[in-house]
């Protein structure tokens, strides 16, 4: 690592399709950026198999070997890429000042976050073994391998409503387990699901198991009401109870929703401190896709570009 006296133009914290792709722009526009990969690098698609829904992959990618493209992708361009996490950030100066969680300071004119978001998951042994195995935290991206399959999705908000209708239009029969005996989805996406022939509610339901060794084959459900307990076959698992957004270290300096999402200018990458952009799914929960993570972080390496100009730091 370079001399903490150094100032970098760049720095970007966070390996996913968000800061790779901040980074490919960054280092073309000669700005020498330092990425900081965090615990997980490579982000949520490293815990993906097939992606099939990115566009310039007719053939489909593993998640993992398209995170080797982005990354391949940004360091030919000369991004130096450490394997550390940041743990700590100071934003208080026009120079801000991160903490790699060994302990040594960086200093950078400007600061992409791309942190992105993590699922949050039921906490089953079954489930972390079935992970890619038929369950999953996203239809979008792996509805499509269960068509015609009889499937599940866990949740009573708007993603998991979603979900279940998004997998409604591929499987047979979608089950929607929800815990209470109401959604916390929107009255109109309730509606929907509702009024979806192929959508089954199990109200006041949780999850014991899921069942199957090599791949999902069911799931063991308890009503919480009557305590009946039953097994249903299904083939796919998904869980759609909410995700966190990577942000917990920012909480001091940057204005975020209640659930910890960075606020941004809309439209745009600008946080609430000059020179600091947020790129990426730690600032969208709508949208969490790959493809819009990469957009998103093209933003902010030209917002980082152009502060940069106006302040004729480059
Ligand atoms: P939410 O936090 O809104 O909902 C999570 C759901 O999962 C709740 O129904 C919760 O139950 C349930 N849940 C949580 N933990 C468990 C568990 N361990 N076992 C079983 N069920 C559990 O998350 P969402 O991802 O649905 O939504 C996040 C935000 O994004 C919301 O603001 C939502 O409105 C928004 N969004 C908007 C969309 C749109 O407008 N098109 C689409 C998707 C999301 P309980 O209710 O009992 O707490």
């Amino acid at each position: 690592m370079a001399d903490s006296n150094q100032i970098h133009n760049c720095v970007i914290i966070g390996s996913g399709p968000a800061g790779y792709t901040a980074a490919v722009y960054a280092s073309r526009a000669n700005l020498s950026p330092v990425l900081f990969t965090g615990p997980e690098p490579g982000g949520q698609l490293m815990i993906t198999t097939d992606v099939e829904n990115y566009p310039g992959y007719p053939e489909g990618v593993m998640g993992p070997q398209m995170m080797e493209d982005f990354k391949k992708q940004a360091e030919r361009f000369g991004t130096v890429i450490h394997m550390e996490m940041i743990s700590k950030v100071d934003f208080s100066g026009p120079v801000h000042k991160i903490w790699t969680e060994a302990g040594q300071e960086v200093h950078a004119h400007t600061i992409i976050i791309s942190t992105g978001a993590s699922a949050k998951w039921l906490g089953l042994e079954s489930e972390k073994r079935l992970t890619n195995k038929g369950v999953s935290a996203c239809a979008v991206c792996d509805g499509f391998f269960f068509r015609g399959m009889e499937v599940a999705v866990v949740g009573g908000g708007d993603t998991a409503a979603e979900e279940a209708q998004y997998l409604a239009k591929l499987c047979p029969k979608v089950h929607l387990l929800v815990r209470r005996d109401e959604m916390r989805a929107s009255k109109i996406m309730q509606q929907r699901v509702l009024n979806t022939e192929n959508i089954e509610v199990h109200w006041n339901t949780t999850t014991e198991e899921i069942l199957g060794e090599e791949e999902v084959e069911g799931m063991r459900i308890k009503n919480s009401q009557t305590g009946e307990v039953k097994d249903v076959p299904v083939k796919g698992f998904f869980v759609a109870i909410g995700h966190k957004p990577n942000t917990s270290i920012f909480k001091d300096w940057l204005d975020m929703d209640e659930t910890g999402y960075l606020k941004t200018v809309p439209g745009r990458s600008l946080t609430n401190i000059e020179g600091v952009f947020a790129s990426g799914d730690a600032q969208d929960n709508i949208y969490r896709q790959a493809v819009t993570a990469a957009g998103t972080g093209c933003m902010a390496a030209l917002d980082a570009e152009r502060y940069l100009t106006e302040k004729e730091i480059v």
